[in-house]
């Protein structure tokens, strides 16, 4: 959604960007410049490129430093997680597609640092920007941060700190980045708003888990707003409000005490067992992408990992990694989570999942490419140097393998040999594996559906991904705003193919989990249990919400709601129903949202 453009504030003027961190804050803003730069690109004598050179190195080694004391500074126990951000700046600062490229063009092309610099980060934001997924799309955000920072260090520019914020204030700003957010004094930035993000960038995940409300992607905020302006920001909807009036400031102040009461419920269930009333347990487990992420999942009570995407490993921009390296990285996912399992997801590149150096053919139709398992099946080495970390990391604890994207039985087979072989092969070498290394199949295609009852006799576990079950189900692109309207997770196709995968991995006897996004939706927890799902992996954050529902639900009742909902025709009226239900069961928790 993009923002409603008014030129004048007056009384109540509401702006909506995208809710990237829930909460209210209510305050004055604060502006802080990262505005783009004026750069000026020209050509140099030779004789200049010396000087250039230095100029630039100068900046890199600048900012190096900056982020190196950013990162000494950080004191909270939440900032701590994440300052791998940090460091992955830090290795962008030493990459060679930035650093190189832009020495290359001073040297060899004649072009001033600047200029060089600009030429060098427009060509690795056009690349990003072609990546349809989400989440990877939004990794730009790192090269714009890293990128504005040496731009200013360039340019002799200052860059005032979030760390000297004096007052209780709502941050305004283009974009903020790693290291701001790394700065931020919650006592003092109570919410913020940007231009620019989505609700996958850094910048929001860091809010999210910092628990500071906050809106972005809102376009043109930083140049409506004037310093000091009264607002309003609701963080869980997208709304700002500007010069909020007396009436809209007494209904807000409300919605926050609310909101906070609701909050700081949630937190005693971080160690609370997720069981249901009628003592049936759930493993609540979590969805991660770097291995950093384990602190805080445990922290929120996560009990295992149920999706590590592995995609990000093979995006440093020095190739595949290696067997060692993923050895490395598996082993210590598995020991920080035990005794709970790490499910290693292989390789899930393709379709929107742009990974730059695997120059994928380009492909009409990619989400029904190339992609995920079968590009793994094809580029065989990658697929068994995978295999083989995974294996050997099952030494050290707990570990399951999944594969994504499976559309048959033949597809599965193929896999298992493969596991099998390399099995045999670091046997026979002498190298150890894990014992019972669990495999397992990700439902995300309606032939998995249609044949659960098959594939559930090949594999030890199934979990079902309805980010990709529902695109594929409906006919729907995951990433296309103009059907985004059809991408529903009531629509009665999509509960009939759940309830048949649950029903084909009761028989079989098999585990059934879900780690799409609906799985870390407190609206659907009562649906997914009385279904018959036992374990859900998402967002950690959302851990303490699903939980808050299922210790709450007794399954006979949940099947009965369950039984009227799968009786109904359309997925409008699915979703009233449910609301409905859900907000006469959990008035406190959903009856502002739906009644
Ligand atoms: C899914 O498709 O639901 C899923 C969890 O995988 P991804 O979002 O990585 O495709
Ligand atoms: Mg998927």
């Amino acid at each position: 959604m993009t923002a409603s453009v008014k030129i004048d504030i007056t009384e109540d003027t509401i702006l909506v960007g995208i809710a990237a961190a829930p909460g209210i804050a209510i305050s004055r803003s604060h502006r802080v410049n990262r505005d783009r730069m004026t750069v000026i690109e020209r050509r140099i004598l030779p004789a200049e490129v010396g000087p250039e050179i230095a100029a630039f190195k100068d900046a890199v080694n600048k900012s190096k430093s900056q982020l190196l004391e950013v990162k000494d500074q950080a004191g909270s126990k939440e900032l701590f997680e994440h300052l791998y951000i940090i460091d992955t700046h830090l290795l962008i600062l030493d990459d060679e597609m930035l650093i190189g490229d832009t020495l290359r063009l001073i040297r060899e092309e004649l072009i001033n640092a600047e200029g060089a610099l600009n030429r060098v980060l427009r060509k690795l934001r056009q690349m990003f920007e072609r990546i349809s997924d989400e989440y990877l799309r939004e990794r730009r955000s790192d090269i714009d941060s890293i990128g504005d920072r040496l731009m200013r260090n360039l340019l002799g520019e200052t860059h005032e700190s979030l760390a000297d914020v004096k007052d209780q204030v709502i941050v305004v700003a283009h974009d903020l980045s790693p290291a701001d957010t790394v700065q931020i004094d919650r006592s003092k930035v109570i919410g913020f708003v940007t231009d620019i993000g989505g609700r996958t960038s850094h910048t929001a995940i860091l809010a999210r888990s910092l628990g500071i409300p906050a809106v972005v992607g809102l376009e043109t905020v930083t140049s409506l707003v004037p310093d000091g302006t009264p607002m309003i920001i609701d963080g869980s909807t997208g709304t700002v409000i500007l010069k909020p009036s007396a009436e809209t400031f007494r209904e807000y102040l409300i919605k926050k005490q609310h909101y906070d009461y609701l909050e700081s419920e949630l937190v005693q269930f971080r160690s609370l067992p997720a069981i249901t009333r009628d003592n049936c347990p759930m493993a609540l487990r979590s969805n991660i992408d770097f291995v950093e992420e384990i602190t805080a999942a445990r922290e929120q009570g996560a009990q295992g990992i149920g999706l590590f995407r592995t995609e990000f490993l093979y995006m440093s921009g020095e190739g595949p990694p290696s067997e060692e390296e993923q050895l490395a990285i598996y082993s210590a996912a598995v020991e920080q989570m035990a005794p709970f399992p790490v499910t290693i997801r292989t390789l899930d590149v393709g379709g929107d999942k742009f990974v730059p150096e695997f120059n994928l053919a380009d492909e009409v139709n990619p989400a029904m490419g190339l992609r995920a398992v079968r590009f793994s099946l094809k580029e065989v080495n990658l697929f068994r140097t995978q295999l083989r970390a995974i294996l050997r990391a099952g030494v050290f604890g707990p570990i399951r393998i999944m594969f994504p994207m499976i559309s048959g039985v033949a597809e599965v087979r193929d896999c298992k040999q493969f596991v099998e072989r390399e099995r045999q092969d670091l046997l026979s070498a002498g190298i150890a594996c894990g014992e019972n290394v669990e495999i397992g199949i990700m439902i995300e295609t309606p032939a998995a559906v249609l044949i659960a009852d098959l594939l559930a006799k090949e594999v030890d576990f199934f979990s079902v991904g309805t980010n990709d079950l529902i695109q594929y189900c409906l006919a729907i692109d995951r990433g296309n705003e103009h059907v985004a309207y059809l991408y529903e997770p009531t629509h009665p196709a999509v509960l009939q193919a759940l309830h048949q995968v649950c029903r084909a991995a009761e028989n079989a006897g098999i585990d059934v989990g879900m780690c799409g996004e609906m799985a870390g939706e407190d609206l659907y927890s009562l649906v997914l249990v009385a279904l018959g799902f036992r374990e859900l992996s998402m967002n950690a954050m959302n851990i303490s919400r699903v939980k808050r529902i299922i210790r709450q639900i007794k399954i006979p009742e949940a099947k009965q709601i369950l039984d009227h909902l799968l009786s109904l025709s359309t997925a409008a009226e699915v979703s009233a129903a449910l609301e409905k239900e859900m907000s006469q069961r959990y008035p406190q928790v959903f009856s502002e949202k739906y009644l």
